[in-house]
């Protein structure tokens, strides 16, 4: 079995933890994990991550 198959992977790009480093995100149904790369997505465009990461549809886009 390909270890890669039940690694922690991003929210975002589905990046395994061995590929890139994670930043956990906790969420209304546990925990998960966002790479750097994802990590602005979720904080100026979160409507781009809903149905992958719980809430984040109830998430404004960072304004400037
Ligand atoms: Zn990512």
């Amino acid at each position: 079995m390909d270890k890669d198959d039940t690694a922690v992977r991003c929210i975002g790009c589905s990046r395994p933890v061995g590929q890139v480093p994670l930043i956990p995100v906790l969420h209304r149904d546990g925990l998960g994990h966002i790479c750097p790369q994802c990590l602005p997505g979720l904080i100026h465009d979160p409507q781009s991550l809903v149905g992958r990461l719980p809430g984040a549809e109830k998430l404004d886009p960072h304004k400037h």
